[in-house]
């Protein structure tokens, strides 16, 4: 399959080259010339299937003519080696858990997908040479992309993270891990740490000193595996007799979640219609009210995963729908909501059922309860563990959240970080000392 990039300037680029690339040359964002269906077999069968057996079917569609069927199937079963469940919160509105993998967030398929995919192309030339990725995080993406990527041969993993600016559990999420994991502990702020990624990318000296490529959520192998999750939802819920008017919800922040659903839209998944759930930060809910992309900077959250003023993937969609507001808008609403207004539902929410949702989450399942309309069924992403933000949400509802075993064992593990100042000279000295 050929990529070509959003901006339409770059050459046509392979999967391997897209994988490798992150973003295209002219700075666009790498789509496939083509969108496989899948046939009606396929969903007439789906509730019979492992979620395992459906990720590879959706896999085979993206990546089969450029991945071999066998070390395909052994990427998927090795990402999802956890299940996404779903769980009623009321009549017709169930949770879609994305946050059992082993770091607790819906982006540990993506960042393991691509990990194992990125070996998969270096064995297939027997490489010779390290890859380095580097990753700026304000806390999620760093621990899920050193997780998805531990004890992968080959390659080898620098998180750069703003010192003192990050939970003491996402912390220990990756400077506990060691083996071929790097934490960075940078004297600044996280837009320094990106910043220090970038300049690392555009220095001729460092990139032939090292192999250097990125995994944020704009690479075609972290955001496309999201699919999988709705593929899955529709089975569990076909399963139960529940799949007619299918809706789903989804909290965005970049965008690379929902896209990914809308691909699987565009690959046949029986899908009525989408919401796009927003906190404060209501740049896509204004284009959809407007026609009007106005990026903007961002407005800190208590669903601080979702703080984004220029959706990335903002550009793959309209790419997707070829601009029309009235395409988008058929297929698409919004929402977006204040602190107050995700607190209250969180509240709410514990109060009626016990179950307890994550700020983020909140976006989604108020959004639900307000827009659903008689007849549909619909599924919002539960994209975090609410033990992830500990603090926000136990003085919201007023009771304790048990921090799951998974998470109490990171913080058992020692940290190691490398210090690094925010300057770049000091950073590239350090990357030039590394093998
Ligand atoms: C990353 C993240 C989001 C936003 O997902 P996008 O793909 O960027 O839209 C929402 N919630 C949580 C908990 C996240 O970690």
């Amino acid at each position: 399959m050929k990529y070509y990039s959003t901006n339409h300037k770059a050459a046509d680029a392979t999967l391997e080259l897209a994988v490798v690339n992150g973003l295209a040359e002219d700075r666009g964002l790498y789509m496939p010339y083509q969108i496989k269906k899948l046939p009606q077999e396929f969903f007439d069968e789906i509730d019979k299937m492992s979620f395992v057996d459906i990720a590879y079917q959706v896999a085979s569609a993206f990546f089969g003519e450029d991945v071999d069927g066998d070390a395909l199937y052994d990427i998927v079963r090795d990402t999802l080696r956890f299940d996404c469940p779903i769980n009623k919160v009321e009549e017709d509105i169930y949770a879609l858990e994305l946050f059992h993998g082993p770091t607790l967030a819906f982006k540990d398929v993506g960042a393991r997908f691509m990990a194992r995919l990125l070996q998969y192309f270096i064995n297939q030339h027997n490489n010779e040479g390290l890859v380095n990725v580097l990753v700026a995080t304000s806390g999620d993406t760093g621990s899920a992309v050193a997780n998805g990527f531990l004890g992968v041969d080959g390659i080898h993993v620098y998180v750069l993270y703003p010192k003192g600016k990050v939970s003491k559990i996402q912390e220990s999420q990756f400077t506990t891990l060691g083996k071929n994991i790097t934490a960075v502990e940078v004297d600044g702020v996280f837009d320094d740490c990106q910043t220090l990624v970038k300049s690392a990318f555009m220095d001729k000296e460092l990139n032939e000193h090292m192999k250097l490529t990125s995994a944020n959520s704009i690479n075609v192998a972290r955001f496309l595996p999201q699919a999988f999750y709705y593929f899955y939802a529709y089975a569990q819920l076909k399963k139960i007799g529940k799949e007619k008017d299918f809706v789903i919800c989804v909290p965005s922040g970049n965008f690379g979640n929902i896209c990914a659903a809308l691909f699987g839209h565009q690959m046949g998944l029986p899908v009525k219609r989408f919401i796009a759930a927003n906190n404060a930060n209501d740049i896509f809910y204004n284009y959809l009210q407007t026609g009007k992309y106005e990026p903007k900077a961002s407005v800190q959250t208590i669903a601080n995963a979702m703080d984004v003023g220029d959706p990335s993937n903002f550009a793959r969609i309209y790419e997707l729908y070829k601009g029309d507001h009235k395409v988008i808008t058929s297929l698409i609403s919004g929402a977006t909501y204040t602190n107050e207004q995700i607190a209250e539902t969180m509240q709410q929410c514990y109060q009626a059922i016990g179950y307890i949702l994550d700020p983020h989450g909140a976006c989604g399942y108020r959004a639900l309860k307000e827009q659903l309309q008689p007849g549909e069924h619909a599924v919002f992403a539960e994209t975090a563990h609410p033990a992830k933000f500990k603090e926000t949400v136990e003085s919201i509802i007023g009771a304790e959240v048990a921090i799951p075993e998974r998470l109490a064992e990171f913080m058992k593990g020692e940290k190691q970080s490398v210090e690094c100042s925010k300057n770049f000279e000091d950073f590239k000295a350090f990357l030039m000392n590394e093998k």
